[in-house]
């Protein structure tokens, strides 16, 4: 078994665990964010109710890579039309994509629901109550909203790791390995566990988080405010002497919780030096040609030809102009030639290449994709009949369009 890590990176002594709990807690309790989904909680917390667990689970899923601002108006209009799991249940994938549009990560929501139909047809309208069997029983929930969940709705003592939770406790104890790293993982999992307040683990794991959020944050942290500085390494490193600072951090070694000795640690940085992340891989280039096909609806409005994307893979079952993904490289000419065989498909009849008017290029970055889409339109006349043997499509208006299940990329093109 490999060697336990160094003292300074653990919290080994109890009492001083104890009084970090104190302090976090009491600061959560003076001042935490006022969001919806802590209200619905707070009016259901009591009862420990059905509808507990979803009003947290939606929050956890909903908050996961996207700001706090933009989540809480989707999350009161979902928990309004949506304020069960049953009712989640009944509702179609369409329905979902639409509230969805614009939030991002659009299996999110595609899987909270699929999650939904098994806990209504397979467990009986219960969810699993525990961290293990959410996250092994339920679609989409991974480790941290297992939980999230399990802590916060059914207060089981577990503890949650985030990327605020990585950073607090990176700096409180100065780990300053690869903090992607499964074997760093690990280990802020065990701490996070060990760390949980047995009687308000709920409270406690959304403090850890809240701090991060708001006082522990990557760029200029608020150390002088911060209400655990006293058990931090980090602060603790900046405050004393720098002879001492290069002693501490030239003795480390090979501890593989350490900066390691190829990038050692840089005084300019102060407790930002944690956490450090392995350089990320650069996002993937794409390039597609997009057209906006138009023509004049039965009430003389322009209306547009929307298709449907598949139902597995990037942006699944939402709607897009026709779109057809190009070679990297290619000539335009060729380019306009192959949106033209694209589009005789679904409008079924010839589509000269020369007729398409170039619009101009729509960058949008996904997680893990550059993409740009080379922008057309196309002005048709006259009586467009859909091949139903194709994937969905059908004609919109502009407002249809944006009540539409369409993603924010779409909405820019
Ligand atoms: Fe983060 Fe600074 Fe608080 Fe340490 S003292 S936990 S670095 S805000």
């Amino acid at each position: 078994a490999p060697a336990p890590p160094p003292a300074r990176h653990l919290f080994s002594d109890a009492a001083e665990a104890a009084a970090l709990r104190g302090n976090l807690l009491a600061w959560y309790d003076r001042c935490k964010r006022d969001l919806p989904w802590r209200a619905l909680v707070r009016g259901h917390i009591g009862k420990r109710g059905p509808a507990l667990p979803p009003a947290v689970w939606v929050s956890e899923i909903m908050l996961q890579q996207t700001q706090v601002a933009t989540v809480i108006d989707y999350y009161n209009r979902w928990m309004q039309k949506w304020p069960t799991l049953q009712a989640l249940a009944q509702a179609s994938l369409e329905e979902v994509n639409e509230l969805w549009a614009g939030l991002g990560y659009y299996s999110r929501g595609k899987r909270l629901q699929e999650a939904a139909r098994k806990v209504v047809s397979e467990l009986a309208g219960q969810m699993p109550r525990r961290a293990e069997d959410l996250q092994k029983l339920l679609p989409g929930v991974g480790r941290y909203t297992a939980g999230a969940i399990a802590s916060i709705a059914f207060g089981q003592a577990t503890g949650v790791v985030d990327g605020n939770v990585i950073r607090v406790l990176c700096r409180l104890r100065c780990i300053g390995a690869d903090s992607s790293s499964p074997a760093v993982l690990d280990r802020l999992w065990d701490m996070a566990n060990v760390l949980v307040d047995r009687s308000r683990p709920g409270d406690f794991n959304q403090a850890l988080m809240e701090l991060g959020a708001t006082v522990c944050v990557p760029k200029a942290p608020l150390c002088r405010e911060c209400p655990v500085k006293q058990h931090c390494q980090a602060w603790r490193r900046v405050s004393v002497a720098q002879t001492t600072v290069t002693l501490v951090f030239a003795g480390v070694g090979d501890c593989p919780l350490c900066p390691p000795a190829t990038e050692p640690w840089d005084s300019s940085l102060g407790v930002t030096n944690f956490p450090r992340k392995a350089a990320k891989k650069p996002p993937r280039a794409m390039r597609t040609a997009t057209c906006v096909l138009e023509r004049r609806g039965y009430h003389g409005a322009p209306e547009y030809l929307v298709v449907q994307r598949p139902s597995s893979g990037l942006l699944a079952g939402l709607w897009e102009f026709p779109s057809l993904p190009l070679a990297q490289d290619l000539q335009e000419e060729k380019e306009r030639e192959e949106l033209a065989d694209h589009l005789q498909a679904w409008t079924g009849r010839p589509v000269a290449a020369k007729g398409l008017r170039f619009m101009g290029e729509v960058i949008h970055i996904f997680s893990h994709i550059h993409q740009t889409y080379v922008v057309y339109s196309l002005h048709l006349d006259g009586d467009v009949t859909l091949d139903p043997a194709l994937s969905p499509s059908r004609w919109v208006t502009e407002d249809e369009f944006h009540a539409s299940a369409v993603s924010t990329a779409m909405k820019k093109v």
